[in-house]
């Protein structure tokens, strides 16, 4: 193993590229080969607490890279009408606090059951907080306070960002090539050897990463590995994208709006709005679906909508001989959780993790692609669950509703719906937490809770309910501003 060859330049490429030239520079030669008259997908703009990990790896100062992308700060999700005329937050972190043997929902429960419970969002310190578009990093500090559990992600420019990234990567020694890919070569034993690029040069290496996005180069049209469809379960095929005007407040959320025939995003940064309509064409045509985003834009429109196809799904093997797909090449679930960036950034350390000392050790690939699968899978679940648990109208809700589940999922909600009980397996990506408030977002309430809070009277418990809401709500009354939080501490140069 001597040489590794990414193929692709997109938000995918460039973080592999920071993340390997930083941890193997010496080691091997890494290039990168990416073509502009191709360009990327360019969208991708949310992303998830996990990330942070990502940056500790490549030791990216954060202020310094929240300037670089307009970035702004994420607590979580809004999500607006999926049940109509009501809105709840998918919020990062923990919920009010464990007390005794039980997590604070299973009391929410039992007061709510009675009427007297206050809006979920009133026990967690981020989704309070992004409420009142407010936002302070968690002082570790401050054990005791709601403060210290604050949890935080970032929305930024994608385009931008793999630009930061490939400056970095570049300075750990990873060379970038322009030019388009025309032919790849195999190597007898079925691996791939080379790829040619127009005007003829070769690149060999001994090991691949394919980052080429949808179009799979090297693993799906060299190696053929195949793809899972999921798309009876994540219906939608198209999205749209379109910038507009950056608005007031600045709020520190990522929202989702459901639609006739989708979802609309939209990702407030520091110098516009990314706003996008994720639908299905069965359900609206493509200029149909263009009018719909236009007219629901809350800012002036900066650009013309980019549209693009997608299949949500899988490779049915992400590590194919010696080839590795992350991104696009790899699969993808569509953005309701703003899961993708993450699901990179996993793999390319899982990789890390299981780096081959030769290509084809089957044990090592089978483990990768093992690991991979559980992580989609679970992924994949949580999102459908928020499409089956809609309330709207119309044909493309009405599939949602009944379409028959993965048994894994049919399972987690049947043990909510019992006791409203959810456990987290293994290293599946979304928590308890999560699981929680979309279940109780969606209105899909479990028949009863767990018996054990019985063990402290109604009073009690409204007590503790009621302590958690004063306390939270009086830290948010402290915190500064999101946009005047941004402009100390990592405000972006103007755009030209
Ligand atoms: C509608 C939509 C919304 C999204 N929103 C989010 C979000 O909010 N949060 C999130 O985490 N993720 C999101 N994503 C996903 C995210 O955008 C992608 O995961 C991410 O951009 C990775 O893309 P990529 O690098 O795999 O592919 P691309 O951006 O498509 O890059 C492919 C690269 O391969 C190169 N290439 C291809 N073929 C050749 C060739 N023949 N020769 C040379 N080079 C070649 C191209 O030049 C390019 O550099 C979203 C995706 C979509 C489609």
């Amino acid at each position: 193993m001597r040489k590794i060859l990414i193929v692709g330049g997109g938000t995918a490429g460039w973080m592999t590229a920071a993340l390997f030239g930083k941890l193997f520079q010496g080691l091997y030669d890494i290039e990168l080969v990416e073509s502009e008259a191709i360009g990327t997908v360019g969208v991708g703009e949310a992303t998830i607490p996990p990330i942070k990990k990502y940056n500790e790896l490549i030791q990216l100062d954060e202020a310094e890279f929240m300037r670089r992308t307009q970035a702004t700060f994420k607590l979580g999700i809004q999500f607006v009408d999926w049940t109509p005329g009501e809105t709840y937050i998918h919020a990062f972190g923990v919920i009010g606090q464990d007390w005794e043997w039980l997590r604070c929902h299973q009391y929410w429960l039992r007061a709510n059951q009675r009427g007297r419970a206050a809006d979920f969002a009133k026990y967690s310190i981020n989704a309070s907080a992004a409420l009142a578009n407010k936002f302070m990093h968690a002082r570790q500090e401050m054990k005791e306070s709601p403060i210290s559990h604050i949890i935080h992600a970032f929305q930024f420019d994608a385009s931008l960002y793999a630009k930061y990234l490939r400056s970095l990567a570049e300075q750990h020694g990873v060379v970038r090539t322009e030019g388009r890919i025309v032919d790849v070569q195999m190597a007898e034993n079925g691996d791939i050897a080379s790829v040619t690029l127009e005007g003829d040069r070769k690149i060999e290496a001994d090991f691949f990463i394919d980052c080429s996005g949808f179009r799979g180069l090297l693993i799906e049209q060299t190696l053929k590995t195949g793809y899972e469809d999921w798309s009876q379960w994540l219906p939608c095929d198209r999205a749209m994208a379109v910038p507009c005007a950056r608005t007031d407040p600045l709020s520190p959320l990522t929202r989702a709006t459901a639609r006739e025939p989708g979802w609309q995003w939209r990702i407030p940064l520091q110098h516009r709005t990314g706003n996008g309509l994720v639908y299905s064409s069965k359900h609206i045509d493509d200029d149909a679906a263009e009018k719909l985003l236009l007219a629901n834009l809350d800012g002036q429109q900066l650009a013309n909508p980019n549209r693009l196809r997608f299949t949500s799904g899988k490779r049915r093997k992400m590590w194919n001989r010696n080839c590795v797909a992350l991104g696009l090449a790899a699969g993808f679930l569509e953005p309701l959780e703003s899961t993708s960036i993450h699901l990179v950034q996993s793999a390319a350390i899982r990789l890390v993790r299981l780096f081959p000392d030769a290509a084809t050790d089957q044990a090592t690939i089978d483990e990768f692609n093992r690991q991979c699968n559980f992580e989609w899978e679970r992924v994949r679940d949580f999102i459908v669950l928020h499409y089956w648990g809609n309330k709207r109208d119309g044909g493309f809700w009405e599939y949602c509703r009944k379409m028959e589940l993965p048994e894994t999922l049919q399972r987690k909600i049947d043990l909510w719906r019992s006791n409203g009980r959810v456990f987290r397996e293994n290293e599946e990506l979304f928590t308890e937490d999560s699981w929680i408030q979309v279940f109780i977002g969606h209105g899909i309430l479990p028949r009863g809770h767990d018996p054990l809070v019985a063990i402290k009277s109604d009073v009690q418990i409204e007590q503790f309910l009621g302590n958690i809401e004063t306390t939270i709500a009086r830290c948010v009354s402290v915190l500064p501003e999101h946009a005047e939080y941004i402009r100390k501490y990592c405000p972006a140069d103007p755009i030209p």
